[in-house]
């Protein structure tokens, strides 16, 4: 199809390549009509207040669960993931409508603070002020909760916003706009304009006065780039190449097990999924033995039995592919799986003895391939995994040095003896540093990126 003539585009499914629904593709001119109209609604739902944004959103968390076997449907048919983890996404997605919702008045009220020795005769208050409008740029991973991380707080803080999905997944960004509406929100309160690369570069160029994206490090520097012709300020949440540290003496069956889910849950293709392993020599061998007894457990397929879903996005496969040769080449041991075949349905790698040099150990594979590697201490593990431009996420199983080796081991968040908990904690920050990107979400710094703080002195 071509995106500079097409008026319309279809979500395949990668279950069996049958159409899901089709879509306008959304111009510039489109995209600025659309955050016109949010600018106008925007006063509306300011004027709300917290109380009655707090009654909206709690609706449309409401309304999700009442439809909610509707919603697992789509988000498995554009996604093509299991039915369980379409559920689990959509769960934790409501947990973070409902604290954002409930936590906005406390964290954004305007509060007194102290006015210093020179000033005592001046009342100073800092509250935080809603942006205006809010473009949300969306990937196609988690199609609920990743949005929901930048929707759920945007509104509650008191913006309108104009929500970009990825084009493989916008029938479920319609579908989300489409509940906030049955739940009395306003059409222009929360919108939808959906279409290909070129609408979320519209998206950054339609006078918002905030860009939250969340997607791919290529892409969020466009976004940057284009932002800062306006000096539009941004949230990056880009990619990831998160390490497990497994310490000598780790519980073992508790690190294989984690570092299977978080290496293969969602078919590899989640942010803050475990892409390597540096496990230390004392244990090393057992623990390879450990993760690989679990991995051949693991089918993947397009059936309901399957344990991971095909790959959403059909380039991902040729991405896996390219990582396993090249790593293969540079002498690593296949220990589970080899170079997938052809399509999209990808059985899970894992690969032992990687090169440092390789594409699977340096750059972010968003598949189901795990690399684990053996290190003599956990000062090489700390060096080697914090050599990586990426700086997302990380975790860390040791019984005596958690928190130190957890301090130490670079990202926004990292766990220790387990794996991705803080995306199921609400108030938790989420983000990253290098080429992670930068800004929060959740929590009262999410609430935070989107309202500016706003100072008040009065004289006495
Ligand atoms: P992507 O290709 O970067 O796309 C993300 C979004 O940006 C899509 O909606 C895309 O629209 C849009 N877009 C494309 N070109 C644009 C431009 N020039 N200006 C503005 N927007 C543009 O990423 P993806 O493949 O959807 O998602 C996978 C990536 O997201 C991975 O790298 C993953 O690590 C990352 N991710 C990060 C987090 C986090 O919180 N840090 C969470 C989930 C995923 P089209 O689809 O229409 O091109």
């Amino acid at each position: 199809m071509d995106a500079m003539t097409a008026t319309t585009f279809s979500s395949t499914s990668p279950l069996d390549g049958s159409v899901v629904d089709t879509f306008p593709v959304h111009r510039p001119d489109d995209v600025d009509a659309a955050v016109d109209r949010a600018r106008r609604a925007a006063a509306s739902w300011r004027a709300l207040g917290f109380a009655g944004r707090r009654r909206v959103l709690h609706a449309w968390r409401r309304d999700i669960v009442a439809h909610l076997d509707d919603l697992i449907s789509l988000v498995r048919a554009e996604t093509g993931k299991p039915r369980g983890d379409a559920r689990l996404e959509i769960m934790l997605a409501l947990d973070h409508l409902a604290w954002a919702a409930t936590h906005a008045p406390r964290t954004l009220r305007r509060r007194r603070v102290g006015s210093g020795v020179l000033m005592l005769n001046q009342h100073a208050s800092v509250g935080y002020v809603p942006y205006g409008v809010v473009g949300v740029i969306g990937p196609w991973n988690y199609p609920v909760f990743t949005p929901m991380g930048s929707l759920a707080y945007a509104l509650a803080a008191g913006n309108a916003v104009v929500f970009k999905p990825s084009e493989y997944t916008p029938g479920v960004g319609a579908w989300l706009q489409r509940a906030f509406v049955r739940a009395g929100g306003a059409a222009d309160v929360f919108s939808v304009v959906t279409g290909f690369g070129e609408t979320g570069a519209a998206l950054c160029r339609a006078g918002v006065d905030k860009v939250a994206f969340t997607g791919s490090t290529a892409t969020g520097r466009a976004v940057m780039a284009a932002c800062a012709e306006t000096l539009t300020p941004v949230v990056i949440e880009a990619g990831g190449k998160d390490a497990l540290l497994v310490d000598e003496d780790a519980d073992l069956a508790a690190a294989a097990e984690a570092a299977v889910w978080g290496a293969y849950s969602n078919a590899g293709q989640t942010c803050i999924g475990i892409e390597r392993v540096y496990a230390h020599a004392q244990v090393y061998d057992r623990f390879v033995e450990a993760v690989a007894e679990r991995t051949r457990e693991l089918r993947a397929g397009t059936g309901d039995d399957a344990t991971l879903g095909p790959l959403t996005m059909p380039r991902q496969a040729d991405v896996v592919r390219a990582h396993v040769a090249d790593a293969l080449a540079r002498g690593a041991t296949p220990r589970v799986g080899s170079v997938p075949g052809a399509g999209t349905t990808v059985q899970p790698v894992l690969l032992t003895d990687v090169d440092e040099r390789s594409s699977a150990v340096r750059d972010e594979t968003f598949g189901p391939t795990l690399v684990v590697n053996r290190v003599a201490s956990m000062d090489e593990a700390i060096e080697k995994a914090n050599a990586v431009r990426y700086g997302l996420s990380g975790a860390v199983f040791s019984k005596r040095r958690g928190r130190e080796l957890a301090l130490r081991l670079r990202g926004g968040m990292i766990a220790i003896n387990s794996v991705i908990s803080f995306a199921a904690i609400p108030s938790l920050p989420f983000g990253g540093v290098g080429d992670s990107g930068f800004g929060r979400i959740h929590g009262a710094d999410g609430l935070r990126e989107f309202a500016y703080p706003k100072a008040l002195t009065r004289q006495r």
